[in-house]
Parts: structure tokens; sequence; C-alpha cells
């Protein structure tokens, strides 16, 4: 069976050999995350062959996503590896990097004090302790007061909600892997922290620059970039709803409510969408997940998730290809339930070029009228096959492209499943093309309707205007 939803497993010390990675794209991997906030260029290398190795070797296009650290925060290194913050106690943030101690600490963010200000919130350790700014002594020091204690070990993140911050989100770090990235045929890359639409057109130009065409996809981790969703969505190519960092800078009972604001705007907008973070979290000790984790990814595919995404469960769990197996047994439970009760009745998809737009509305009367097996979708860029995939049609989308890159691409997108072919020169050849994809892959036969949607003149970018109704044979 054929699952729409898309999962993306992080790859770590748990799943670097071949054979590890070549047991998670059986079990249903669709792109391969790459967190280049751990290891170093020659273990992502390693990754990266790993993944292309057995790419060849199956077959199937598999994508793979780079993310950038981003502005992360982080407190340096503690004086024994741990101290413990009292409540009430008080504690200095110094610009200098020093050993820390319950007195006072420094953050890899050196402009941090500039940033702050007296009565503001700082939260360290994914929240677990809060500390509430009394002063900003010099340019150099903060004085805080522990309002909620506990144990502060080395490199654990810091975050200001509430707080636009006064820094890019690529840092120096994120330009050299940036660059890195570009030179190496990464698929996407991910934007950690974007606050603002600049932030993306700022890697774009970079990635640009470098002659790279990856798809940018920028993590909604800060409640800034929830007041200017709208125009990150539009400058980025797909979203992430990163919950992990989003749960600790707002308010935990919204962040719900913020995923299916995202998700739904990204489907109006046409944007693949990814929900991450947490989803199977029990299953990094555990081999089987929580009732709870399990209706969460249920609801995020609900929600009109393109991808659901594992983190910690595949890339240093003890049980990553359960993990996965589980993601992908709880997706097509959801798509069996979607093909009987479709829980979201028609999706108007706007803000995408008016003629394509015009030709996913017309499939989805066609589709809710009469039988059809599969959409074939003749794309150069891809975006055909992404919008159509917005309508979330119950029958496979096969995206048909003459690029490598783009077919990657498309492993993203909800419900299509990419192919390769050279540009063929008439209609007669896009008609037997699409039959004998979708034969070979199993989701029709002879007989049976497929709709065929391509451009004309054929092979020209930005020309979808062609749709046919197709009996197989
Ligand atoms: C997140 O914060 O949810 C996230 C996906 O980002 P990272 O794993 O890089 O912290």
């Amino acid at each position: 069976m054929i699952i729409r939803t898309k999962i993306v497993a992080t790859l770590g010390p748990a799943t670097s050999e071949i054979e590890a990675i070549r047991r998670l794209a059986e079990g249903g991997v669709d792109m391969f995350r790459i967190n280049f906030s751990h290891g170093d260029n020659e273990q992502r290398k390693a990754l990266l062959d790993n993944v292309r190795a057995i790419e060849a070797e199956t077959q199937r296009p598999i994508a793979v996503m780079g993310d950038l650290c981003g502005p992360k925060i982080r407190v340096r290194e503690i004086t024994g590896g741990s101290v413990l913050l009292g409540e009430g106690q008080e504690i200095v943030i110094q610009k200098d990097d020093i050993l820390g101690t319950a007195k006072r600490i420094s953050t890899t963010l050196e402009e941090l004090a500039g940033q702050v200000e007296p009565g503001q919130t700082m939260l360290l350790d994914d929240g677990k302790i809060r500390l509430e700014v009394v002063e900003v002594s010099s340019p150099d020091e903060i004085l805080c007061r522990v309002t909620q204690g506990g144990m502060l070990a080395s490199s654990k993140g810091v975050n200001l909600p509430g707080t636009q911050l006064k820094i890019s989100a690529l840092t120096e770090k994120d330009r050299a892997d940036a660059a890195w990235i570009a030179a190496r045929g990464f698929d996407y890359v991910a934007l950690s922290f974007v606050q603002v639409a600049d932030d993306v057109t700022e890697l774009r130009q970079l990635l640009t620059e470098a002659g790279c065409e990856a798809q940018i996809v920028a993590k909604i981790e800060r409640p800034q970039a929830i007041e200017n969703i709208g125009a990150i969505v539009d400058a980025a190519d797909a979203i992430m709803v990163a919950r992990g960092d989003l749960g600790v800078e707002m308010d935990l009972p919204a962040v719900p409510v913020a995923q299916k604001r995202i998700a739904r705007l990204c489907q109006l907008k046409g944007k693949p969408c990814i929900i991450a973070t947490q989803m199977l979290e029990s299953m990094t000790t555990s081999p089987t997940p929580t009732r709870a984790e399990v209706s969460d990814v249920a609801n995020a595919v609900l929600d009109l998730a393109d991808a659901v995404m594992l983190s910690g469960e595949t890339a240093i769990g003890q049980y990553p290809v359960a993990a996965v197996r589980m993601m992908d047994r709880i997706a097509e439970e959801m798509q069996a339930y979607d093909d009987q009760v479709p829980a979201t009745g028609p999706i108007q998809v706007f803000h995408v070029p008016q003629t394509v737009a015009s030709l996913a509305r017309a499939v989805q009367g066609i589709t809710s009228t009469q039988p059809i097996a599969a959409i074939a979708a003749f794309t150069i860029t891809g975006s055909t096959a992404r919008i159509l995939s917005k309508q979330r049609p119950q029958c496979p989308i096969l995206g048909i492209s003459p690029d490598p890159a783009v077919v990657r691409r498309m492993c993203l997108y909800y419900g299509v499943q990419s192919m390769e072919a050279g540009i063929v020169e008439h209609t007669a050849d896009v008609l037997e093309l699409a039959s004998k994809f979708a034969v070979d892959q199993g989701v029709a036969q002879t007989g049976d309707n497929i709709i065929v949607i391509s451009g004309r003149p054929l092979g020209k970018t930005g020309a979808t205007n062609t749709l046919v109704v197709h009996t197989i044979g």
C-alpha cells in the first residue's frame, strides 16, 4: 500500500551505518534529516553517501535535508558538568567565556546583554529552569534571579520568549554549513529560529549565489515567526512546525492550535508542512509508544501535515526502525479512515498560479464523481504535483519530471510518488508513459481511468494547461 503521508527521519549515531539507513528506508522513510547541531562534516558526508547508496540500490528517490543550527543560544561549559541553581538565588550571565558556576555562567550569544531588559523571563534547559532579569549591569553582564530552580548542565539551551532577537537567523557557522550543503546536492535546507521572511530570503540569496537550488524549509519555533507567518510561508518552499523550541518559547497549551493554523495556512498557500518533535518520543527508550503519542501522529495527519518527523527516536534511540514502522502504520490507519470519511471536505488551494489551481479543482471534481486510479502530473519544477497534493486526493499522484533534483524534492509532497522521465514530444507519448508508470507502480491496470496533467508546449516550465481523463489500454 502506498502511504500518502510522508515520513522524515533524523539520522544520528544510532542510524549512521548503511544497514540501519537501509532498514529505515524500507520502513517507509521518504526524507532523511541531517542535523548540523551535532557531528562534523566528515560524519555528515558519510551519512549523505550512505543515503545516496541506498537510493541507488532501491531505485527509489529519497530526499535529504540539512538542518542548520541557527542562532540557538546555549549555556557554555559548567564546572563539573552541572550545578544546582536554587530558587531565589541570584546569578550573573557574563559575556566572556568562563567555566560556569552556580554564581556566574556565560552563553554562546556574546551580545545577550543587548537583547534583554529587566523583568524579562529567560528559560534554561527547555524551560525547566526560569530566570528573571533583575538588571543589565553593563553591556557585558546580566544579573538574574532564579524563579524556578534545577540542575543546570553544560550546553543546555537558553530561550528568551517574547523577545524579537536583533540577530540574523544565519550565524557564521550556518553560512559555512550552507555553503557546504550547497556544494553537495542536498534537496532541502532547514533554517532554524526564523523570525521574519527576510531570514529566508537571506538564505535563498546565499544558496543561489552558490548555484544551489535546494528548497528552504522555514522552522517555526519562535512566537515572532507566528506573528509573521504569512510572509514566511510565502518566502519559504516548505514549513516545519518545530514544536521542541516552539513549546518552550510560547505557552505550551497554545502549540496545538498554532500547529493547526500553520498547517492550514500551508494548505491555502500550496506549501508542504512538516510536523516535528516528540511525536513518538517514548520510543527513544521503549519499543512501543504511548497512546497519546499515537494520537498525536494521527492528529497531525488530520491537521493536513504533508509529513511527520522523527528526531531523537531515530537519531539516538534504541528502536529507530520500530519508530518508523509505527509512524507508517499510524499513517496507514489514518489513510484508511480518510478514504471512508474524508475529514476535510473539498480543500481550496489559493495563492498559487491560477491555471494550475483551476486544474487542481477540476481534478477534485472528477475524482469525486468517477473512479480514478491515479493522477499523473508531468512537471518540470514539481509545482504542479505540489499543488495537486494539497487537494489531498485519495488516489496516488505520480509526479513525473525530467530533473532528478525535482524527483527527490517531490518526496516531501503528500500523496506524490515521484519518478524521472525525459521530456516527451507528443501527447500520445505522454498518455502512454503515464499509463506505464501507473501500471508499473501497481496503482492501476488496463481499463482503469487515470487523469493526466501536462503542459503545452511540452517540456516548458509554467505551461501546465492540459487535463486528460485517459483509459489505460
Ligand atoms: C524543534 O525545536 O522542534 C526542532 C525540530 O529543532 P531542533 O531539533 O533542531 O532543536
